[in-house]
């Protein structure tokens, strides 16, 4: 299954792990094998000054390993400069599981992968990304308590979709305010490309304010189904980037932001959830800036889940995560701002503010690892 990780990404086989072009100064890589459950997983720490590293598990069947391993290098990143703009104090890890979520994956596989998470001594703290389910996460809490994003009974967060998804809504009605000066969202046409589980959220959100949706997936039973609940139109060709709409919500896969979409694209303003949406950071969103579309940053924008998570870490309340989470709308337009004065993309601008946190930290000698 092909999972695009970086286009502008071929593996460096010379150079194994420390060569490859996602690798950017990640502080520890470990990979995971167990002959017995088949169980082969990497867990990326990219950096960890603000705090433990925290991201989700992925179970992808991926082509190879170099994809597999470019992803887990690639999303750890991206947890960093996530929790650093969202003012958390955590640091960005990842994991990912090389198989098929809907064939391969037990209940001894996942606990399986709690124990070397365990192994880890909380370095790392995992919870859901894609092809995992919050029931993986209870399973995995049966064997280390490094996990996040636990069901409610069990005293976790639940579920962190409905918080990106609500992240994702109102980081998507700033931008839209910044490009069309007002973020009602009336009458706008928005291209939804993956309605799971945040995707589907974000189409309820975005129905209620009066907008005219049109959603893109794969999974030809979620597309019917959704757009039957919600009474959006289907798109099921491969011509999705050049569709006549005033926005695009990337909530699928990454690197949709390339070479071949951006050049395509009618869209004047892009916020979504998927991680990694730009192929190449510095290229692709100089491109989008060039054509004067409004790209929130992926990972300012889809922060919700993990503002909800941690709740589990730190003792703030539901409400004040919901507060939280709809201040993505307040940063959104600060950074967008910030971008425009500065003359620099608004990815740019959102990764500054996060390593300006970062750099902060450093400096103050109070680091907690
Ligand atoms: P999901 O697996 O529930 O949904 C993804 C959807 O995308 C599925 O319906 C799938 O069929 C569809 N899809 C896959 N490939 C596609 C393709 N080529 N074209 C069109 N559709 C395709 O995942 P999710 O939890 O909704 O997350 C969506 C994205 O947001 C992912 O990139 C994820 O990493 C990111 N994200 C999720 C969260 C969260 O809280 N779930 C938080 C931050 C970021």
């Amino acid at each position: 299954m092909t999972l695009r990780t970086n286009s502008t990404n071929t593996p460096n086989k010379i150079a194994p792990v420390f060569g490859q072009n996602s690798f950017n100064k990640h502080e520890e890589i470990v990979f995971f094998n167990d002959e017995e459950t088949g169980l082969k997983a990497i867990v990326g720490i990219h950096n960890s000054v603000l705090g433990p590293a925290l991201g989700g598990t992925r179970m992808w069947n991926y082509d190879n390993e170099w994809d597999a391993l470019n992803d887990v290098l690639r999303l750890s990143r991206g947890m960093t400069y996530k929790a650093a703009v969202s003012g958390l104090d955590l640091g960005g890890g990842k994991a990912v599981i090389i198989g098929d979520a809907t064939t391969q994956k037990t209940d001894i596989l996942m606990r399986k992968f709690g124990k070397f998470i365990h192994s880890l001594g909380g370095k790392y703290l995992t919870a859901e990304d894609m092809g995992m389910e919050t029931r993986d996460m209870d399973i995995i809490r049966e064997v280390t308590p490094y996990v996040t994003g636990v069901s409610e009974e069990k005293g976790g967060s639940g579920n962190p979709s409905p918080s990106t998804a609500l992240g994702v809504f109102m980081g998507l009605k700033a931008a839209t305010k910044f490009q069309f000066g007002s973020d009602n969202l009336n009458g706008k046409k928005i291209l939804v490309q993956g309605v799971g589980h945040v995707g589907e959220i974000l189409v309820k959100h975005l129905t209620d304010e009066g907008a005219s949706i049109i959603i893109n997936d794969i999974n030809e039973e979620a597309i019917e189904r959704i757009s039957k609940t919600y009474n959006t139109k289907i798109h099921r060709g491969t011509d999705i980037y050049s569709l006549d709409v005033d926005i695009y919500a990337p909530c699928a896969m990454g690197a949709t932001l390339n070479d071949y979409s951006i050049p395509q694209l009618k869209a004047k303003v892009i916020a979504g959830a998927a991680n990694n949406q730009l192929a190449n950071e510095l290229k692709h969103s100089k491109l989008l800036q060039e054509k004067g579309i409004t790209y929130a940053p992926d990972f300012l924008v889809n922060a919700g889940g993990i503002i909800n998570i941690y709740r589990e870490i730190k003792n703030i309340s539901k409400i004040d995560a919901i507060h939280r989470t709809e201040n993505i709308y307040n940063t959104t337009l600060e950074i967008l701002a910030m971008a425009q004065k500065n003359e620099i993309t608004t990815h740019q601008a959102a990764f500054n503010l996060a390593q300006k946190r970062i750099n902060d930290r450093k400096l103050s000698g109070e680091i907690t690892r």
